[in-house]
């Protein structure tokens, strides 16, 4: 008798993040048979959509910029329309400081790196001396060079570009903030000067920002789900893989509850500490896991605060300058009006503060810049201690690439060493990148 066919086992993602949804689709693309294991009871990672009241926010306020070239080509791939989904709108960020409008800077619609020229000239707030050596420091983006094998930190760079105290506390500061999640003293000049270029030194469309016009989770992760359901793989939500096993002989498989399912190829697409958690047992593992070890982790806080429906801000988004604040978010551009989401990156005072005291602090900032503004109606905070890898300086030298050196075992996720921050850029550009590799190790 013929033996009865065995169907092959299929590549199995382990964690429906932003990184293990590109990696899956791009693999479904190609044929691959794809399983993606979630433990959560939804799809989306760190940019989920989260409860609020009866309705919904996201777990942190996300932008997105022009730059994000990946993700966009991601959400095309999906038929997703993203002039429908999100709003574009040319750099402009405008900061208050006690309640008065401190800086503002906008790209005007000039060809690339013009338009960053101009923006800096034309800023309003900083005066001649701080707009022109932020104007020689813009001017040297596309040849400044580290050392070949180091990195030093934001503020070392800074200071050897000779940028102002002003400057710094008002543009690059909040900047550095925004993009690396890392404390300018610590965060590394390398990534830094890499979101710099990406931005402002290719095409002017790259310095948009992009604001989401739906909840993250129906931005990407929803329709995701509903493209890799249509072609053929498989989700799997609530399934928590506690181990992996890997033998000599080349045997793939993840361990779930009491389920042990045979893989091709493994792509760990969970966070970092979980990677590690997961690989530590495995002695050709050891030094990667050192590596991962040396990550570290930022938080982000995220207050969203329920206004009456007429309450808006000037435009999508502000800086708030010498606050706990640091950006505000109009959540109006998301369907929510009155409902503000404010953001504060990385460490700082604000983590000794109770949740209580932190929240009143925050309401009195807002207060202070918008005295028309009545009392909010209803509050969260969201405090995510593992929001993001540290982007300090050096970090790039143990960021592991998406090749393990267990045959067969892959690595997806924003913290790959993608020379990116951890942004949902990253984590999709690691995603393909790491279903592209096993694609050729398949040739
Ligand atoms: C508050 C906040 C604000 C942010 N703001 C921005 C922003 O403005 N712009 C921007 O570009 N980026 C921002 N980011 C960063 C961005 O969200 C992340 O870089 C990106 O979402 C990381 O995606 P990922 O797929 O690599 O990892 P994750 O999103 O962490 O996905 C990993 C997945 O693995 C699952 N998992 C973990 N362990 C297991 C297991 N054992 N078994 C099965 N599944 C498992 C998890 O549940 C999760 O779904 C922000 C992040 C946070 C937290």
């Amino acid at each position: 008798m013929p033996e009865a066919a065995t169907t092959p086992a299929p590549a199995i993602v382990v964690g429906g993040g932003w990184a293990g949804l590109a990696a899956a689709v791009h693999l479904t693309r190609n044929k691959v048979p794809v399983l993606l294991l979630e433990s959560a009871r939804q799809l989306g990672g760190r940019a989920r959509s989260i409860r609020f009241g009866d309705g919904v926010a996201d777990n942190g306020q996300h932008l997105m910029i022009g730059a994000y070239q990946s993700l966009l080509s991601l959400l095309l791939e999906l038929g997703i329309d993203i002039d429908k989904v999100l709003r574009r709108d040319p750099l402009s960020l405008s900061t208050f400081r006690k309640g008065r409008a401190s800086l503002h800077f906008h790209a005007p619609r000039l060809p690339a790196p013009l338009h960053l020229l101009a923006a800096i000239l034309l800023a309003r707030g900083p005066g001649l001396r701080d707009r022109l050596q932020a104007l020689r420091f813009g001017r040297h983006l596309k040849t400044l060079r580290l050392p070949a094998d180091g990195d030093i930190s934001v503020q070392a760079l800074l200071h050897s570009e000779r940028q102002t105290p002003d400057m710094i506390r008002r543009l690059w500061e909040p900047l550095c903030l925004a993009t690396l999640n890392t404390p300018i003293a610590e965060a590394s000049a390398r990534i830094f000067l890499r979101v710099l270029r990406d931005t402002f030194l290719t095409m002017n469309r790259h310095s948009d920002l992009l604001f989401s016009q739906v909840e993250l989770g129906n931005l990407l992760p929803v329709p995701a789900a509903a493209w890799l359901e249509r072609h053929g793989a498989q989700v799997r939500l609530g399934e928590r893989v506690t181990g992996l096993k890997l033998d000599r002989r080349g045997n793939l498989a993840v361990i779930s509850g009491h389920a042990e399912r045979a893989a091709s190829h493994i792509v760990l697409a969970t966070p970092h500490v979980m990677a590690r958690r997961l690989m530590s047992h495995h002695r050709p593992l050891k030094q990667l896991c050192g590596k991962l070890e040396q990550l570290g982790n930022e938080p982000i806080t995220t207050l969203y605060l329920q206004y009456p429906a007429s309450v808006c801000l000037p435009q999508p988004m502000i800086g708030i300058e010498d606050g706990l604040a640091q950006w505000v978010f109009d959540r109006r551009v998301c369907g929510q009006p009155g409902l503000i989401s404010v953001v504060i990156s990385a460490r700082g005072k604000h983590d000794r503060l109770d949740r209580e005291t932190l929240t009143a602090r925050i309401i009195g900032e807002l207060a202070e810049t918008f005295p028309a503004w009545p009392a909010p109606t209803a509050q969260l905070l969201v405090r995510d201690k593992r929001a993001t890898f540290s982007s300090r300086a050096g970090v790039d030298a143990v960021r592991p690439g998406n090749r393990t050196p267990v045959e067969g075992l892959w690595l997806a996720g924003d913290y790959t060493d993608t020379g990116l921050p951890a942004t949902l850029e990253g984590a999709v550009r690691s995603g393909v990148h790491c279903a592209t590799s096993i694609l050729e190790s398949m040739k």
